[in-house]
């Protein structure tokens, strides 16, 4: 039996501690979350996750996998990891370092459904409206971060879909430090529709000359249709760094001597091999990043090995 909206409400006292204070719709499956705690701004270094939360008893978005709940679930938090994203630049077109800005902000694809269990958070997350409640963890977690970044090294960030948001946040932290090797931030999508922050990448670009966003699809006309006067076929990261196109475009090396990479979103694309510093470790098929990459002297970063590969799986 549902639960009556005087229980909804004693729960939502009980488990939230903060508001959505802005969203910001890219399209119907894409949004930033700008979200406020009740308990003041959190500490983080920047590319660091936390977790979102609602209740099962929340509503979920019409035209979602349905499920079905047992009554035990009915009361239960719904939690998940996500990356603290950055706004990078404020309303004035200023740098916006993550700690300065008062707001955590989230950028959130909606998993409409999967193969399996229905998504349990996300059709919830994208039934919210502006000034409704939800559970903020109360602590970050993770060691994707710019530690090991020194100033004159190159650095790539290469994510798929809202795997942007961690190096979002590093990108500026690295520009607002005054970095001085050449920054690339190179995001795969499928369509450009799904580039929720291209317009002020672009403004990066202008700001800081050091500082490259390219943008990949993999679902436009041109990615599909051998037809198209633009005919690319599909851009794969891992293709566009075996064929060296990546680094002309980036204007910088991938030279394990003076780059750090970073790999975030999909574990396709990221393609952590099963014992990773055993000789005879096993690269999955198809090939991800980390195998393009330690081809070419690259190495994954680890407790007591460090490397200059650092990843981030989203599932
Ligand atoms: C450390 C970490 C940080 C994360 N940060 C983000 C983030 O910043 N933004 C974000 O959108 N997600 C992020 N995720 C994924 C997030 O935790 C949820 O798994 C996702 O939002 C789906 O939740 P759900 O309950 O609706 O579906 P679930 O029941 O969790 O379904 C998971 C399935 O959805 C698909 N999926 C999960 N995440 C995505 C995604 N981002 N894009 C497309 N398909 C996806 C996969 O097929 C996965 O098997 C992160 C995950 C981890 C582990």
């Amino acid at each position: 039996m549902p639960l009556d909206s005087a229980s909804i409400m004693e729960l939502r006292e009980t488990h939230y501690n903060a508001t959505v204070v802005e969203i910001h719709l890219i399209h119907s499956e894409l949004a930033l979350f700008r979200v406020k705690r009740d308990a003041g701004p959190l500490t983080f270094s920047p590319g660091q996750y936390t977790v979102l939360g609602l209740g099962y008893w929340e509503p979920r978005l019409p035209e979602t996998q349905p499920e079905s709940l047992t009554p035990e679930l009915e009361h239960k938090l719904i939690k998940r990891a996500y990356s603290i994203s950055c706004r990078l630049l404020d309303s004035q077109g200023t740098l916006s370092p993550t700690a300065t800005d008062e707001l955590l902000e989230f950028y959130i694809a909606l998993v409409r459904r999967t193969a399996s269990t229905p998504p349990a958070l996300t059709p919830r997350l994208f039934a919210l409206k502006e000034g409704d409640r939800l559970h903020v963890g109360d602590h970050v977690h993770g060691h994707y971060t710019v530690d090991p970044i020194d100033s004159d090294q190159d650095v790539f960030f290469l994510a798929t879909g809202t795997g942007e948001a961690p190096h979002n946040a590093m990108a500026v932290e690295l520009l607002a430090r005054r970095h001085r090797g050449r920054i690339t931030n190179v995001t795969c999508v499928r369509y450009r529709r799904d580039l929720g922050y291209l317009k002020k990448h672009r403004a990066l670009e202008t700001l800081y000359p050091n500082y490259r966003y390219i943008s990949l699809t993999t679902r436009e006309p041109e990615n599909l249709d051998p037809q198209h006067p633009d005919y690319m076929g599909k851009q794969y990261l891992q293709e566009l760094v075996e064929s060296g196109e990546l680094e002309r475009e980036a204007g910088a090396q991938l030279d394990p001597k003076s780059a750090q990479v970073y790999l975030c979103g999909s574990p396709d694309m990221i393609g952590v091999p099963i014992r990773t510093h055993d000789p005879a470790k096993r690269y999955p098929v198809p090939k991800g990043m980390v195998e393009v990459l330690e081809q070419r002297g690259f190495r994954v970063d680890q407790p007591h090995h460090p490397g200059n590969i650092h990843f981030e799986k989203y599932w």
